[in-house]
């Protein structure tokens, strides 16, 4: 089993446009969203059963206020400065990041850790399997989550040949939690100041897991300069370059349908159609 990772530097480059158009271009039968904060390729692909848990991520810390007797310990010992004293001592359940430092200080034994759900996992199983999940607002840990997603994938899956993992944006935690155990990372840059800089440290991030990789270009023509930037920038390192997509508003439309552009008779179709070409030679060889 192949697994390619569509990765973009940041949010709203494309990259679940182009992985849901080479979900419906491979057939793949085994798919995953690892944008765990913002999961929108449910909105695109799905189908089959939908089967969903709740996620317990990370402990928090809770105090029992019968059993404290105000020593302030725990205040000066949580490295995350979520716990304050307003006549009595409180934990910010959001800044808490489950440490356990505060319970192993404690001298009266007030301060327990208890589960916390940190969001929602999700399967739907058909003729396909996809697994995605959200986390809640103000819950950390995302990585972990991702790992979760990717666990339930594999958990489902019955020989596929192909998986296709919508990966996070940025370059932080859930990315790099992506990137464990895929066989080829394609990055989707915009041609923008903000596009390149992301796009070069997500090949620096991509290049410690020795990744294959490969680059390509969304709306190349809202700044052919910076496009041409981004070609120049690959041509001497051993990336593959697959290609540019033009930009094309009936994308959006389609999109905000619930339908695919890609079987569309669009220069942006053929644009995507030969770029999924390409990835899939390269992720095959
Ligand atoms: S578990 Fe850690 S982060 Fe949370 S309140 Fe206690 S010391 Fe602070
Ligand atoms: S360390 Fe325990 S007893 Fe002291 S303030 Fe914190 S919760 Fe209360």
């Amino acid at each position: 089993m192949k697994q390619l990772l569509i990765l973009s530097g940041k949010g709203g480059t494309g990259k679940t446009t182009i992985a849901s158009s080479f979900i419906e271009l491979s057939k793949a039968r085994a798919f995953a969203d690892c944008d765990v904060e913002a999961p929108n390729l449910h909105l695109l692909k799905h189908e089959g059963t939908k089967i969903s848990k709740p996620y317990f991520g990370m402990k928090k810390a809770i105090i029992d206020q019968e059993k404290c007797i105000q020593c302030g310990l725990c205040k000066e010992s949580c490295n995350f400065n979520s716990i304050s004293f307003d006549g009595t001592y409180t934990i910010d359940e959001f800044g808490c990041e489950g440490c356990s430092v505060c319970e192993f200080v404690c001298p009266v034994n007030a301060i327990k850790m208890v589960d916390n759900e940190n969001g929602e996992m999700t399967v739907y199983k058909g003729n396909s399997v996809f697994s995605t999940a959200e986390l809640k607002m103000g819950s950390g840990n995302s990585g972990k989550l991702v790992i979760a997603v990717k666990n339930q994938l594999e958990e489902n899956l019955t020989n596929q040949e192909l998986t296709i993992i919508d990966g996070s944006p940025g370059i932080g935690c859930p990315v790099i939690a992506s990137l464990s155990g895929v066989d080829m990372v394609l990055i989707v840059a915009e041609p923008s100041l903000s596009g390149i800089s992301d796009m070069e440290r997500i090949i620096k991030t991509a290049r410690i897991f020795q990744v294959k990789i490969a680059v390509c270009v969304n709306k190349f023509d809202t700044n052919i300069a910076l496009t041409r930037k981004i070609e120049n920038y690959i041509l001497p390192l051993d990336i593959d370059y697959v290609g540019k997509i033009p930009y094309d508003k009936l994308v959006t439309e389609f999109t905000n349908r619930g339908k695919m552009f890609v079987d569309e008779d669009l220069e942006v179709s053929k644009a995507v159609k030969s770029i999924y070409k390409q990835t899939i030679k390269i992720l095959n060889s």
